[in-house]
């Protein structure tokens, strides 16, 4: 058993199974020969039975502007690799909880219980945007023989990801300045977005789990990534842990609920595992956003989107429902919705709401899991005093027809 405890699942077993599960989906969807993405998956392993199993793989490298956002939660503001895997494990555990899968109920506790033996594993063929890609001097590593392509100073890997001032001081006059363990909304050229670098949001799901509120509400404990897995040539150990949990190490946050973790972070720079469709120089990044989840194929596991929106949506239906990504917060908040509805064992939450359930807003029903939006107000004030806040305007829709 290495140091940090973690013998199995190696990075060469999770890179392997979720770059095998990308090779055998449908083309459609995928880079073109010359389109590169990023790949990142969520592998589930039983230590009981040593199995391991792809549960939600996302492709993407684009994000939607802040006057482009959606007031229905259709649109999927942020298609980042990463951000899309995550709600495609999001999607996996609400039919699991539907199912009884993996979950099992609790009584005394009226939730449900995660199988003990299960743990998740984040895989990503490249460095999450934001704090990991910057390489400070005193991280004490050279940096990488092929550079990253949106390199710039010599004591720096570049980030494109963008800094968030600080209204209280001046220091950050600059967007692109590269300050080590910073905040910092999606890269990209043009309008700001509202979305926070893969970095933030990855180093959140470290303390409030990856699970989101409205599934936080349903089950006994937070599920957290045991291992975050690298497989390019560019990652560093020192930025990535700085990124995920090494910057808020001296800060206090304490929680019976929500504990900052310490995830192992493996990295493996060579090219043997490299993804077929890798960043490179001599090509154009994939418009697409794929998601995958484990699910019956009736259930279409596999999602398409172009500019956060369903692939093949006609003009006409653009506004509609039918446009809402399976990974949508619409869809996942249907998929919720659905399951307070059809089980009877999660009542108690179905009756704190006073109104009729197709009358509760998203926002409403995300702040009914009063323990986690507790904790998240107390880890903003910790540790992520500017994260950007989404107008509330954009997440009052509800949902029609359940
Ligand atoms: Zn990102």
């Amino acid at each position: 058993m290495c140091a940090n405890g973690i013998d199995k699942p190696s990075l060469q077993d999770i890179a392997t199974i979720c770059l095998d599960k990308f090779k055998s989906l449908p083309k459609t969807g995928k880079p073109t020969l010359n389109q590169w993405t990023v790949l990142a998956g969520i592998v589930e392993y039983n230590r009981k039975t040593d199995s391991l199993k792809v549960v939600a793989i996302g492709c993407g490298t684009k994000c939607i502007g802040s006057s482009k956002l959606c007031p229905n939660g259709y649109l999927l503001n942020d298609s980042h690799a990463e951000v899309l895997a995550r709600r495609a494990f999001l999607r996996y555990l609400y039919r699991e909880l539907k199912q009884e899968g993996i979950f099992q109920w609790d009584s005394k506790q009226k939730r449900y219980k995660i199988d003990d033996h299960l743990e998740f594993h984040f895989l990503s063929t490249q460095t999450p945007c934001g704090d990991a890609c910057i390489l400070a001097e005193s991280d004490g590593e050279k940096p990488a023989k092929r550079k990253r392509l949106d390199e710039e100073a010599s004591e720096m890997v570049y980030t494109g990801a963008k800094l968030i001032r600080d209204p209280e001081s001046d220091v950050a006059s600059d967007d692109m300045q590269q300050t080590p363990g910073a905040l910092r909304t999606k890269p990209g050229r043009g309008e700001r977005t509202l979305s926070m670098s893969c970095s933030d949001k990855l180093a959140r799901w470290n303390v409030l789990g990856a699970q989101g509120a409205l599934i936080d509400s349903l089950i006994t404990k937070p599920i957290y990534f045991r291992s975050l897995n690298f497989c390019c040539s560019d990652a560093h150990r020192e930025p990535l842990e700085r990124a995920i949990f090494r910057r808020f190490e001296d800060k206090s946050f304490q929680h019976t609920r929500f504990q900052p973790q310490k995830p192992q972070i493996r990295i493996d720079n060579s090219c043997e595992l490299s993804f077929e469709h890798a960043q490179r120089l001599d090509l154009q990044p994939s418009p697409n956003g794929l998601a995958w989840s484990l699910l019956p194929e009736e259930l279409r596991p596999y999602d398409i989107s172009v500019n956060g929106t369903r692939q093949g949506v006609t003009k006409k239906k653009m506004n509609t429902s039918q446009a809402a990504s399976a990974v949508s917060k619409y869809s996942l908040f249907k998929s919720y919705q659905d399951l307070l509805c059809s089980n009877p064992k999660v009542s108690d939450i179905r009756s704190q709401n006073v109104l009729a359930l197709e009358h509760i807003s998203y926002l409403a029903s995300k702040n009914l899991a009063v323990e986690y939006q507790l904790a998240w107000e107390q880890l903003k004030s910790c540790y992520f005093l500017q994260w950007t806040n989404k107008p509330k305007d954009l997440l009052n829709f509800t949902i029609r027809n359940v």
